[in-house]
């Protein structure tokens, strides 16, 4: 049951959300640079490899989607994220970022970090780099299973070190639970307090690519409550700030585990170009819910004037939200965690209520 208190709160982040959906500002901007990756990690929803059929789309491709973009909306409000793939895996990403900074974009990166050497790191300053989400998956072992890679936790601990020392940047750590870590949450807290990590996003699975055919991957049901419980009280001893991810309604723990009360932005503020030239919003929403491609349409067209499946939800009404009393709250949880048919595939609020 979800007390009163809670219900008038989430009565008037509705509000806002249906105010947000209305006007729809871009706000940020995925790149998907290049679907080529360094590693191979067991939680991953994409098939990345070190080489791949799609080849990195030319960064003139996606700084003509910019022009389009300032064209319609003041570029300093619309934060560029390089994505992969692995983006340091471009020989030419602090070419790609000091383009996009010069058009008035700020602009960040998400990355595993087992490219980011010292003098990456200064390049990519050099060129208007203003945040960085990096991923650590445990401590040292469990980092390098999920990873696949002896190396990757050092590198990612060099990154931490730098990004910590570094004044101005904004960023955060990535931490996906899976059944081998979920131990280890405490002592992943205290390395990174013992870093000066400000900021640290943790995450859950959820089923689709490599990690679907992985028992490891898959939390069990109190174990999956314990991440909450986990973040609730990292909240409460205020030594980092900890946040669960976007994905997923979570009923009471709404307004305790993360800044904001759930609101899938995908469409709504978050738009994307994937590699192909693909327009979209997350990466990982399946290709069925794409809305155009660069290299056919306008991109500030195809903001303006398609996109309605992610900004009126009624159609997400059926299968396990048809009856669902959340329903004008979480309108069928994350796009990306519908089929192609629509059909959801988590749900996250009835897993924590229903054991
Ligand atoms: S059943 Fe659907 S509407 Fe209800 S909480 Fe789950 S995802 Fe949200
Ligand atoms: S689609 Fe998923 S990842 Fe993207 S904003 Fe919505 S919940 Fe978050």
């Amino acid at each position: 049951m979800i007390n009163l208190k809670k219900r008038v709160a989430l009565e008037a982040a509705r509000i806002i959300r249906h105010n947000v959906t209305a006007e729809h500002p871009l706000r940020h901007l995925f790149w998907e640079c290049t679907l080529r990756c360094n590693l191979h990690c067991r939680h991953c929803g994409s098939d990345c490899r070190q080489a791949s059929a799609t080849p990195d789309m030319p960064a003139a491709d996606f700084l003509r989607v910019l022009d389009e973009v300032a064209a319609r909306t003041n570029p300093n409000n619309v934060f560029v994220i390089i994505t992969g793939g692995e983006p340091l895996m471009r020989p030419d990403l602090a070419e790609c970022g000091r383009a996009i900074h010069d058009k008035g974009f700020p602009w960040g990166m998400v990355t595993n970090a087992l490219a980011l050497t010292p003098e990456r790191y200064r390049q990519l300053l050099a060129a208007g780099l203003g945040s960085v989400t990096v991923s650590l998956d445990g401590l040292e072992e469990s980092h390098n299973w999920m990873r696949g890679n002896e190396h990757s936790f050092g590198r990612v601990a060099q990154a931490i070190e730098m990004m910590t020392a570094t004044p101005g940047l904004t960023y955060d750590v990535l931490t996906c639970v899976n059944q081998r870590n979920y131990r280890e949450l405490p002592a992943i807290r205290s390395f990174l307090v013992g870093k000066g990590v400000g900021r640290w996003r943790v995450v859950t699975v959820f089923p689709v690519g490599r990690a679907a055919k992985d028992p490891e991957m898959r939390l069990e049901d109190t174990q999956f409550r314990g991440v909450f419980e986990f973040i609730k009280e990292t909240r409460q001893q205020a030594q980092i700030h900890a946040s669960y991810g976007c994905e997923g309604f979570l009923g009471n723990y709404e307004g305790q585990v993360r800044d904001h009360f759930y609101f899938c932005h995908a469409g709504i503020t978050v738009g994307s170009v994937l590699c192909d030239g693909s327009i979209s919003a997350c990466a990982s929403i399946r290709p069925d819910y794409h809305q155009g491609n660069i290299y056919r349409d306008n991109f500030m067209d195809v903001w303006e004037r398609r996109f309605q499946v992610y900004r009126n939800r009624a159609w997400a009404r059926q299968g396990e939200c048809a009856e669902c009393s959340m329903f004008r709250y979480c309108e069928g949880g994350g796009m990306h965690l519908h089929d192609e048919t629509g059909r959801l595939l988590f749900c996250h609020y009835h897993r924590l209520t229903e054991t």
